[in-house]
């Protein structure tokens, strides 16, 4: 297959179908890189398949993410599925035929007190059973890997060199090119409405264009703007977003390879292919505030000075850094910080592919092989229906991931 190119990267005038067997709405990397596996391996049984896309690719969460790929996870579960999202990673450039800059210099955790101490044990003792590589480094270890640190307070540090890091926009450009190439339709700067339920099970889906088109099952991949949708169709799940700041700095000569995150403060950095520092930090909402539906975006000083004095404690030689850029964009938070997959309570042709908290990016290559395979043969993998979204309304919420971070 080709490179991806203007006509492949959807158009707001790509003609839609009136009948539609499958409507993705979201065109992020979740949307795509169902879109991408279904014309792959299933083209025989996808029928006429559309990703609506209400803005640009790479406009939300897909877009304006840190590119941070992991194995090291508390869940046995999210353990093995990220192993095999990194295994999918090493040949997708090829499959995609486009640079997605994947680069496995490796993730790199330090913990200062002793509940973290104590987590990244319990950790490794999970990736063990897993059979991920993941190491228990002592303070100095820690140090000959990235000998810039302040590592006077680090008690232990968890490193796996299988981790990673991409260039988020190639990722989805590939996921989209490939997907149109083989014959879905990808239809940008068009929203869908309203979603109503037809008396064959389906829906009809209204566009902001003023469009109708009929599809038998619906995708719900819109991230943080879920809520929305779910909302119209009186569909309560408990999801909802949530802005997470990032920043990346002045180009530097490379020396930095893997990943660092400090577990007490939720920062993490790495350094791109282009040299810049890209970092972001834990940072809740300011408290009294509830959560809201509301997907907003913007930059703060708040997060700039926390993001400056938590980086400059972990790594001292950061006072000197110039940041370059500063952005936000949602995460799709859910309460037990796992992601919501599968059928929607109440109606089965609508299928929820959300809630992938500050992780969905580097579960796609997996999540959306699983997804296509399971629309296409109805074979639900456990992986995904660990992930089911009536757990919250049958009261079977999964024990807290324990790796957040963000
Ligand atoms: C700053 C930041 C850093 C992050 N860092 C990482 C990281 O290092 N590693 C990682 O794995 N994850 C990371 N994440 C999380 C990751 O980016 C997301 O989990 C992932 O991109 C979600 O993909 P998605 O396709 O579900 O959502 P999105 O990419 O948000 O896509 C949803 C799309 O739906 C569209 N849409 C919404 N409503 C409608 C509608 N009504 N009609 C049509 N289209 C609609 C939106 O325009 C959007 O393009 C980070 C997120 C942020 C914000």
């Amino acid at each position: 297959m080709s490179p991806p190119d203007h006509a492949t990267l959807g158009s707001r005038d790509a003609k839609l179908p009136a009948e539609l067997d499958l409507l993705i709405i979201g065109g992020g990397v979740m949307g795509l890189a169902i879109a991408y596996n279904l014309a792959r391996h299933h083209h025989a049984a996808m029928g006429k398949v559309a990703v609506v896309e209400r803005s640009y690719l790479v406009s939300g969460a897909s877009g304006r993410n840190g590119g941070g790929l992991r194995m090291q996870w508390g869940d046995a579960g999210n353990v093995a599925l990220m192993r095999e999202s990194i295994e999918l990673c090493r040949h997708l450039a090829q499959e995609l035929n486009i640079n997605l800059w994947f680069r496995q210099g490796g993730y790199l955790f330090l913990a200062r007190t002793e509940s973290g101490e104590r987590r990244l044990h319990r950790n490794v003792a999970v990736h063990e059973q897993v059979g991920v590589p993941t190491r228990l480094l002592a303070a100095r270890e820690a140090l000959e890997l990235v000998p810039q640190l302040d590592v006077s307070e680090v008690r232990v540090a968890a490193y796996n060199p299988d981790d990673g890091v991409v260039f988020p926009w190639p990722f989805v450009w590939g996921y989209a090119g490939q997907a149109v190439a083989r014959g879905v339709t990808l239809r940008t700067h068009t929203s869908v409405d309203a979603l109503e339920p037809l008396a064959d099970g389906g829906y009809r889906a209204r566009l902001s264009t003023g469009e109708q088109v009929r599809a038998a099952r619906v995708v719900n991949a819109t991230g943080a703007w879920s809520v929305a949708i779910n909302r119209s169709l009186g569909i309560d799940l408990p999801n909802h977003p949530h802005r997470h700041e990032i920043l990346s700095s002045e180009p530097l000569k490379p020396f930095l390879d893997p990943l660092v995150v400090d577990l007490e403060t939720g920062l993490y950095f790495s350094q791109s292919t282009r040299g810049e520092l890209v970092t972001g930090i834990t940072l809740p909402e300011p408290p009294g505030l509830p959560p809201s539906d509301r997907v907003e975006f913007g930059s703060s000083l708040r997060f700039l000075s926390n993001v400056a004095r938590a980086l400059t404690r972990v790594m001292p030689i950061a006072r000197h850094l110039e940041p370059l850029r500063q952005w936000s964009g949602p995460y799709d938070i859910s309460p037990d910080g796992d992601a919501i997959v599968g059928p929607s309570p109440d109606h089965p042709a609508l299928i929820q592919v959300c809630g992938f908290t500050g992780h969905g990016f580097m579960m796609a290559p997996a999540v959306g092989k699983l997804v296509a395979r399971w629309l296409a043969t109805g074979e639900a993998h456990p992986m995904l229906t660990r992930w089911d979204p009536c757990r919250f309304r049958d009261g079977r919420q999964l024990r807290r991931e324990d790796m957040i971070i963000g």
